[in-house]
């Protein structure tokens, strides 16, 4: 069948899946192979719950109209992705970088939503799945697209520029994420500058911190350029206060202003900078652009404040890399004085690299005062160091639970497998 065909199939039945324990009635199921299924062996099953059209790329044992085999299922998703994309002649926004893809969509997307149509990746769906099925999800009113991309590997991020056809960019940063994957730091600089590559050579914009020189260099080329930073850039700003939320004050690109956004953390002010930059530059009213950074409030232990008690707690949990853990210890050790606890958990995916980078977090923790310090499984377990060990975050949960601490500050983060969101439990 052909893509023109299938999308007619796809007009008529516009919600689509890959999981048929979320399916409809009426949707279009992809039969993709991961590591662990194989969606081709669940076809009857998909028909049996209401999908419409079965897409796959495997014999399914059964005849019936309804199936549509394809020689790739991942392919022609992707494919008809792109065809679906190419209708619009609208802003695509992807975004990349080692941190802060996901806070960063989030508040471009509250910014651009607040005056435009706007469809946005969902969740942290920002894979080879994850990208065709937001880029799916857009619908006929579609005024902007805003859309993650995560990547652990080169010519990642090129390829969905294929089929994403991105109008802007940002690279949020580039920093130790992945390294495994990438091969080094430079790796990870030139993986993530596909991005930019693509929007060179398709005369596009890229938004950049100019803080980073790196970022300066990578989109050397790119015909239009927007900056945000902290002392130069059309869009300009400060950390003015950061306890327990980042207030931001804005010196240049709006009136100067206040914003008293719902994040923790120093390291979310370029994604607020960001989030303005791009307002600006669609032409969102300053006072719509404040508001909704404003109303951001982040969920799934992404740098979220919990209140246990009389304890205040920034869970974290939800990845870890070397860059992000510098940033959340950093951001932790000066905040105003009081009773700190650091809870951090291995950090995975990074080579020949893990354990020194391991060892390089051990020395910036010693160079802190706290009043402990738990250190949980990955490499951590490799080397030696004054502080607590637990070999998961279940054992470190019950040496939490004999605490009882009372008006103490923990910041807890660790890679996703590391689940250190359990400690809370
Ligand atoms: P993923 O690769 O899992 O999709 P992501 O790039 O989408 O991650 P977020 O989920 O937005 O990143 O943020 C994850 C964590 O990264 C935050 O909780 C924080 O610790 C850190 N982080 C966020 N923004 C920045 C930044 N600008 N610089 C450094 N670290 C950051
Ligand atoms: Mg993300």
């Amino acid at each position: 069948m052909t893509i023109s065909a299938l999308y007619d199939i796809y007009l008529a039945h516009p919600s689509v899946q890959t999981d048929t324990r979320k399916l409809k009635s009426g949707d279009l199921f992809f039969a993709l192979k991961g590591p662990n299924f194989n969606g081709n062996h669940f076809a009857r099953q998909a028909l049996d719950a209401g999908a419409a059209y079965v897409i796959a790329d495997e014999d399914t044992g059964f005849t019936d109209s309804r199936v549509i085999r394809v020689d790739d299922t991942l392919k022609t998703l992707q494919a008809l992705a792109h065809h679906h994309r190419m209708q619009f002649s609208i802003p695509f926004i992807a975004i990349t970088g080692s941190n802060g893809k996901t806070t960063t969509k989030e508040l471009v997307s509250a910014v651009l939503a607040a005056h435009f149509t706007t469809y946005t990746t969902q969740g942290n769906l920002n894979n080879h799945i994850g990208v065709p099925l937001t880029l799916l999800s857009i619908r006929k009113d579609a005024q902007m697209a805003v859309i993650e991309m995560g990547a652990n590997h080169q010519r990642e991020i090129a390829g969905y520029c294929v089929y994403t056809a991105p109008t802007h960019g940002i690279i949020t940063n580039v920093g130790k994420a992945h390294l495994e994957g990438f091969g080094g730091v430079e790796g990870v600089k030139k993986g993530k500058g596909e991005l930019f590559d693509y929007l060179r050579e398709h005369k596009g914009t890229a938004f950049i911190y100019s803080d980073y020189d790196y970022l300066q260099e990578m989109s050397a080329g790119i015909p239009h350029i927007e900056q945000y930073g902290t002392t130069t850039g059309a869009v300009t700003g400060k950390v003015h206060a950061a306890e327990p939320f980042l207030t931001a004050e804005i010196t240049g690109g709006l009136t100067p202003c206040l914003i008293h956004s719902k994040l923790v953390g120093v390291y979310n002010l370029p994604n607020i900078l960001c989030a303005v930059s791009v307002g600006l530059h669609f032409g969102v009213p300053a006072e719509k652009i404040v508001a909704a950074i404003e109303a951001y409030t982040p969920s799934n232990s992404r740098s979220q404040l919990v209140t246990r008690g009389t304890n205040s707690i920034i869970l974290d949990a939800y990845n870890a890399n070397p860059t992000s853990m510098k940033a959340a210890i950093e951001n932790f050790a000066h905040l105003p004085a009081g009773q700190k606890v650091l809870m951090l958990g291995g950090m995975m995916e990074l080579g020949p690299e893990s354990l020194s980078e391991h060892r390089q977090l051990v020395e910036l923790i010693s160079s802190y005062n706290w009043k402990a310090v738990v250190l949980v499984g990955g490499d951590f377990g490799k080397l030696d160091h004054p502080f607590l060990y637990f070999a998961n975050a279940e054992a470190a949960a019950e040496w939490f639970r004999q605490q009882a601490f009372e008006h103490t500050h923990i910041l807890v983060k660790g890679s996703r497998s590391m689940q250190m969101e359990k400690i809370l439990a």
